[in-house]
């Protein structure tokens, strides 16, 4: 997807495209930390505004700073990568967050956040379905099925309906599918554009190994309480009276967003 191919020395500029590269010197309007306390605190009401039932990969609000960087052949033409669909704000250095550099995970997890569908699935509170999974999987449970997932999902040449394989209903989706969409790589557009991986053939081990870290990452950031070890379960055989221990461990409907409140700042 994406069309930017300049090296990490190389110019970004595309001075044949306008409203492209080069970028203005402090173009991203986030703090410094992407982790996620910090980052929902100036724009953890938007969400309560907009529909989340509707977020869509092409959808933005730029208004809110919340764009789209998803360009069609036709836009490619003449707007270049990292510039908004909708306003034709360069944003982002689409080349600096395809060099998959986790020493620069900072910038490249800024960047996503840019992006309206990104932003979404790294603010908005985890619905009940994924955090029961997170509890029920702990720490090590998620992150046992993190390469999986990438692998079953993203990783042959053409997987099927790319685009479509990753849901985003809070009724259907699980913590990793938040982990997904919130580091784009929910499908091979996706990847391709922000993390420019082509289509049309496997990712390769490394990029496997980097898409999951990036989930790690995240999934550390959103759910900071999270037990390293799943609860264990007592034998209904053996503990008939211990049967609940799970389901009291699940939060209430009113408490699932605060997982995701700072805890300590
Ligand atoms: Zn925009
Ligand atoms: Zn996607």
């Amino acid at each position: 997807m994406t069309q930017d191919q300049a090296g990490p020395t190389g110019s970004w500029a595309h001075p044949e495209i306008p409203g492209t590269l080069p970028f203005p010197t402090n173009p991203l309007p986030l703090p410094p930390k992407w982790s996620a306390p910090a980052a929902d605190a100036p724009l953890s009401g938007i969400w309560q505004r907009l529909n989340p039932e509707k977020v869509k990969c092409t959808g933005s609000s730029c208004g809110n700073e919340l764009h789209c960087f998803r360009l069609t052949k036709q836009m490619a033409k003449s707007i270049g990568p990292g510039t908004c669909r909708e306003c034709k704000q360069p944003l982002v250095a689409m080349s600096r967050v395809a060099q998959q550099d986790l020493s620069d995970v900072d910038y490249t997890f800024s960047a996503l956040q840019l992006e309206y569908v990104r932003h979404y699935f790294w603010h908005v509170p985890f619905s009940q379905k994924a955090m029961s999974q997170a509890l029920r999987a702990a720490q090590a449970g998620l992150e046992g099925e993190i390469t999986k997932r990438i692998r079953k999902r993203i990783a042959k040449a053409e997987p099927y309906f790319d685009g479509r394989q990753t849901p985003t209903a809070a009724s259907k989706a699980d913590a990793l599918d938040y982990a997904m969409h919130a580091v784009a790589a929910c499908c091979r557009a996706c990847a391709g554009y922000w993390h420019g991986i082509p289509k049309g053939r496997p990712l390769t081990e490394d990029e496997i190994a980097y898409l999951g870290e990036l989930m790690r990452r995240y999934l550390l950031a959103r759910l900071p309480g999270l037990e390293e070890d799943p609860p264990r379960v007592p034998s209904i055989v053996t503990a008939p009276s211990n049967v609940h221990d799970i389901k009291d461990r699940l939060p209430a409907p009113h408490d699932v967003s605060g997982r995701s409140q700072p805890h300590a700042s």
